[in-house]
């Protein structure tokens, strides 16, 4: 076990913060019967630096998620060459000029949310010979403002990932609207993943996370309770 360092200028300990979401995470998922590794964290360490995120590799996660693929190249690429078990998740929106640089260094992408990004992706899948895997964004909410693919055309875009772009679709993620309460969007992205055969639900947030561990989230993305207020 690593010892924690406290940052000095801010106070934040992101390792004993991963160690009291892990013990809340795990509290949650014996409360819903569910067994102790049912859910993994996914650190979300965007505009924080590797001073911030290397504490919380040496405390054992390995799971890490950035919403910006400039971002994450600038930042994981060294570190990804140290610890080969460490899975990079991009969890903001893909533009299709960013694709060749996701697939070339993410190993789940979490926001396949449109046709022409699934074809985009599938293509650099071939070219690089590389095949990370996608997950599809629900747009549980319907939210006009909001990335993914509305419900009802879910299985539907799901078929068409794997059968037509060639994805390796494992999962869904969604991102409830912000004014409402989660566990109905919780439970109706753990029902698309469910007839769909998909393994990986990825849902859940800092404010939000043990309710989606109840209602069957694989993986929570986890900002701000580990890492701190994020700068702007
Ligand atoms: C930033 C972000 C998170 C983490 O948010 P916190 O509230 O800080 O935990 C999770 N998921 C996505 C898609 C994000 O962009």
């Amino acid at each position: 076990m690593a010892i924690s360092q406290v940052d000095a200028a801010t106070h934040v300990d992101p390792a004993a913060n991963l160690a009291a979401v892990s013990a809340r995470l795990r509290g949650a998922l014996a409360e819903a019967d569910r067994p102790a590794d049912a859910t993994r964290i996914v650190a979300v360490s965007k505009k924080h630096d590797l001073d911030r995120i290397m504490p919380v590799i040496d405390a054992g996660c390995r799971s890490f998620g950035e919403n910006r693929v400039q971002e994450a190249k600038a930042k994981w690429p060294s570190i990804k060459e140290r610890y080969t078990d460490l899975r990079l998740h991009l969890v903001g929106p893909l533009q299709s000029n960013k694709a060749a640089d996701a697939v070339a260094l993410f190993d789940v992408i979490e926001t396949i949310d449109r046709e022409k990004i699934a074809r985009v992706v599938g293509e650099e899948m071939q070219r690089q010979g590389r095949s990370p895997t996608c997950l599809v964004q629900v747009n549980t909410g319907e939210e006009p403002q909001k990335a993914g693919v509305a419900p009802s055309v879910a299985d539907e875009f799901i078929r068409r990932c794997r059968d037509e772009h060639g994805l390796r679709v494992d999962g869904v993620m969604c991102i409830p609207p912000i004014d409402e309460p989660p566990a109905p969007h919780f439970a109706l992205l753990a029902k698309i993943a469910e007839r769909n055969r998909l393994s990986i639900v990825s849902m859940g947030m800092s404010a939000d996370f043990e309710i989606a561990a109840q209602l069957g989230a694989t993986h929570v993305r986890i900002g701000s309770e580990i890492f701190g207020p994020r700068p702007e």
